[in-house]
């Protein structure tokens, strides 16, 4: 057997006439059928964020052509590589550029990508660490350094992360009381109180109490936040952040709707920090999975983090857009 006949199981979307989409477990694949790359990595690990559940389920405005493998995230190790910058054997992590959204991507044993796409996994890591991680890991991790890069230092009052029992969010609120903030999670699962204060959490709030917050300026409560829901909450974060604070918005698992006023900005200096994990450069991109390498809090890897297998993919893609997955879910080809 050559190279080219290796077997690839995926799972492939196809898209029907009627725009639904369909996604099969294939066996019958080989590494000849996957797209052009550089380089040829064997996926030990992928992993579910909300992306990938609006891709499997075909929802509208992730999947830009069809058949696809979804999948935004893998790490595993390079089988061949025509760049001089990774050799077989490598070990290797991908998180965004559009991979499982115009290029097929890491649900799948192998996946042939650009070179440019790449990140070396930082010394030491496995593969399952780098998705328990993932792309939801990451963009936490980038949100904290956004916070920092504005200058904004835990002794300066209470930080709040929204959606706080999901996978940017578990991960945000066990990375900045690891780093020392005094964290506020926001959450619409209250239930999971136990699970949040084991990240690090030290006060639970229901989602309401910042949804409901109505004024364009309400009382100065958080230094910072960490928000991944966007709508009502996001603005009710942002009449309630302190003066010279600011708020990382990095999600819209509410809705991508913002309705505010100016108030927050120009008579707070309050700042509004976007993130964009997709195409972060890797300068960026290294720095950041590098902390994530030193600082991920063990707590979470020990709660926050629950494994399963490919053909699991489609039920898990239901709950996620449910908002029923808890923390990050690893995925094994
Ligand atoms: P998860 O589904 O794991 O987490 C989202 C959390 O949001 C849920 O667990 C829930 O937390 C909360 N939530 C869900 N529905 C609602 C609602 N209607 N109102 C208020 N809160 C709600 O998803 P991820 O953590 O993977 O992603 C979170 C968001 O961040 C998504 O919108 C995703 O697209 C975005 N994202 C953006 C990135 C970027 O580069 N900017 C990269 C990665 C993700 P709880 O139960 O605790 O309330």
């Amino acid at each position: 057997m050559t190279q080219s006949d290796v077997q690839v199981r995926a799972l492939v979307l196809t898209q029907n006439e009627d725009k639904t989409v369909n996604a099969e477990l294939r066996h019958d694949l080989t590494v000849q059928d996957l797209p052009e790359g550089e380089v040829l990595v064997a996926v030990e690990a992928s992993s579910l964020n909300y992306k990938d559940g609006l891709a499997v389920l075909g929802r509208p405005g992730v999947v830009r052509r069809y058949p696809m493998v979804p999948g935004i995230d893998l790490a595993g190790s390079v089988v061949t590589s025509t760049d001089d910058r990774y050799r077989p054997g490598d070990p290797v992590l991908l998180t965004g550029w559009g991979v499982g959204e115009g290029h097929w991507g890491g649900y799948a044993t192998h996946a042939r990508v650009r070179a440019d796409w790449l990140t070396h996994r930082p010394e030491g890591m496995t593969a399952s660490t780098a998705m328990a991680v993932g792309t939801a890991g990451f963009t936490a991790m980038l949100s904290v350094m956004a916070l920092e890069d504005h200058g904004l230092t835990p002794d300066m009052g209470e930080v709040v992360v929204t959606g706080a029992s999901g996978g940017v969010g578990s991960v945000a609120v066990a990375l900045l009381a690891a780093r020392g903030w005094t964290v506020v999670a926001s959450t619409g699962r209250t239930d999971e109180g136990d699970y949040l204060r084991a990240l690090g959490a030290s006060e639970i709030i229901g989602r309401e109490v910042l949804s409901d917050l109505k004024r364009p300026l309400e009382k100065e409560r958080f230094a910072a936040g960490i928000d991944s829901v966007g709508g009502s909450t996001l603005a009710g974060l942002l009449a309630s952040t302190r003066r010279g604070g600011a708020v990382a918005a990095c999600g819209l698992a509410q809705s991508s709707d913002l309705h505010t006023t100016v108030m927050p900005f120009i008579l707070r200096g309050v700042s509004l920090l976007g993130i964009d994990s997709v195409m972060c450069p890797p300068d960026r991109r290294e720095r950041a999975w590098a902390r994530l390498n030193t600082e991920l809090p063990q707590a979470l890897l020990d709660t926050g983090v629950h494994t399963a297998p490919l053909a699991d993919v489609q039920a898990l893609a239901a709950q996620i857009l449910a908002g029923q997955v808890r923390g990050r879910t690893v995925i094994l080809p």
